[in-house]
């Protein structure tokens, strides 16, 4: 079984069509969605439409929930609340029944989802050795996958030796030994340094996955942005991936 995971798409409806184009160019058996299809971006309503007509599974994220309001928004920063303001006001009645009815975590017979991470599902970020320890102590899958950092990570348990770190475009992982915990990276904001749309390539098979980036057209998003009058922060990092 070949699985393309996506994440933290918030509402980037021009890096989702690029990432799904090269998805559908290599046919996968399922597309599973770790949450934040919401947030940030100006495109929410078309993101939710897709999404969940294509995933076979998405989880629920932070953005997603604060912008449904089941989860109050003073957890977030200025120009996080101001956007989540708006996709509140924006978000159709189809957008918002399809979040609502999501879970932050999911079980699949050979992979755990979560949103953040297994020790919190909604809210923990796993960005630092210590955090995936906690992770994988949270849960004894032999593979975990995780969203909510915007950083695509590959982090390898094998007898106690945590190993691995940010995962740059063509990684190739050879998952056979030991547990994984891996990020796709964001398709629609991300912060590794590098502003390509993220997603990974999993051959469950083989056990083998495979990061990969594509190019969007980043300025259509923004100018969407400045129209919608989105926090200019918010604009310019889009260039940047960070
Ligand atoms: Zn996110």
């Amino acid at each position: 079984m070949r699985v393309a995971v996506i994440s933290d798409i918030h509402a980037n409806l021009h890096a989702l069509e690029a990432v799904l184009e090269a998805v559908d160019a290599e046919a996968p058996d399922a597309l599973w969605c770790l949450g934040d299809v919401v947030g940030y971006g100006p495109r929410p309503n078309e993101c939710c439409a897709i999404v969940e007509e294509r995933a076979d599974v998405c989880l629920v994220g932070n953005h997603d929930l604060v912008c449904i309001g089941a989860i109050d928004v003073s957890m977030f920063n200025y120009d996080a609340a101001a956007a989540a303001a708006w996709t509140r006001s924006e978000l159709a009645a189809d957008a918002r029944s399809f979040l609502g009815r999501l879970q932050p975590q999911a079980k699949t017979p050979l992979a755990e989802l979560f949103h953040a991470s297994p020790t919190d599902p909604v809210w923990n970020y796993v960005l630092s050795d210590e955090a995936a320890s906690w992770a994988f102590q949270a849960t004894e899958a032999a593979l975990i996958l995780v969203g909510h950092s915007h950083v695509a990570l590959q982090i390898h348990l094998d007898h106690d030796l945590l190993a691995g770190g940010v995962a740059r475009a063509d990684a190739a992982v050879a998952l056979s030994t030991g547990r994984w915990l891996l990020n796709p990276g964001s398709v629609g904001q991300p912060r590794d340094g590098d502003p390509r749309a993220a997603w990974l390539l999993l051959d469950l098979e083989r056990m083998s996955g495979s990061f990969r980036r594509v190019a969007y057209p980043i300025e259509r998003t923004q100018s969407e942005m400045r129209e919608a009058e989105l926090p200019e922060a918010l604009v310019a990092r889009l260039a940047f991936g960070e």
